[in-house]
């Protein structure tokens, strides 16, 4: 089920406060007020500004992603991270004022048991990550990690390609963790966790997460275009690497952990 936004009704009360009806308050000032409800949890969001944070990501990616790619230019790895952690800010800027509301809270672990897709830039900001930021036995660990669990994981996918369905709920239900989730439930590289980490946001029970099944996400229709930015950001650097995989499994094979 996708969550949507809807607009604030003109005799509702209007959200700035002042306890007149929407339409004799601010819609004479020409703010439009959205709303977004699910169940108890309810938000209400001023859609102009809602409105200007899409665009900015989005007027970001095409700028400094999409017209370079067509144009053939190509990025060294730092110019490519930087513009990653760029569109990262924005992109969560966008979401900000649904995020408030949804149900992901930290400790609650379901979607880190999932494949996590992951581009080859996304990768490397990973792999950065670890490599100043954990110690040698941290490395370690996380190697014993992946090891213990990379016979389950899934094959890499060409760039324009997407695993199916069954594919991916017969991995959830192997109930194999992230390398990177915490014995106390957290995200061990939360500040380069790759996009598809950041984008997935529920409104449902958390417990229907566990189960699966009957989640209530919300998928705002610019989210496709931003992790379509992000395959071309990976391919203006790593132009021979057309393809996606699981976060661990880049780990092994491409973008390798070394524990010194
Ligand atoms: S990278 Fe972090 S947030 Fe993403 S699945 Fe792994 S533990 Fe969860
Ligand atoms: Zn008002």
């Amino acid at each position: 089920m996708d969550v949507q936004a809807q607009e604030v009704g003109k005799t509702d009360a209007c959200p700035c406060g002042s306890g007149k009806a929407y339409e004799d308050c601010c819609e004479k000032s020409g703010i439009t007020y959205g709303l977004f409800r699910f169940d108890a949890r309810k938000v209400v969001f001023n859609v102009e500004e809602a409105n200007r944070a899409v665009q900015d990501v989005l007027s970001f990616l095409c700028d400094e992603v999409s017209d370079p790619f067509k144009k053939g230019a190509s990025l060294d790895v730092e110019d490519a991270l930087g513009k990653l952690y760029n569109t990262f800010e924005r992109f969560e800027k966008s979401l900000a004022p649904f995020s408030k509301a949804s149900s992901c809270k930290k400790g609650c672990t379901a979607c880190c048991h999932h494949i996590v897709e992951t581009s080859p830039i996304e990768a490397e900001a990973v792999r950065r990550f670890v490599e100043t930021r954990f110690d040698r036995s941290e490395k370690m660990a996380l190697l014993a990690r992946i090891d213990k669990h990379r016979h389950n994981y899934p094959k890499s996918l060409a760039l324009d390609e997407e695993y199916e369905e069954g594919l991916r709920d017969a991995y959830f239900e192997k109930r194999v963790p992230c390398p990177f989730l915490s014995a106390e439930a957290s995200c061990m590289v939360y500040a380069s966790r790759p996009l598809v980490c950041r984008t997935y946001m529920v409104f449902s029970d958390p417990k229907q997460c566990m189960i699966g099944d009957g989640m209530a996400v919300y998928e705002a229709d610019y989210i496709p275009e931003v992790h379509r930015a992000s395959l071309f950001l990976s391919l203006l650097t790593f132009r021979d690497l057309r393809i996606t995989r699981h976060l661990p499994d880049w780990l092994i094979n491409e973008f390798r952990i070394i524990p010194i």
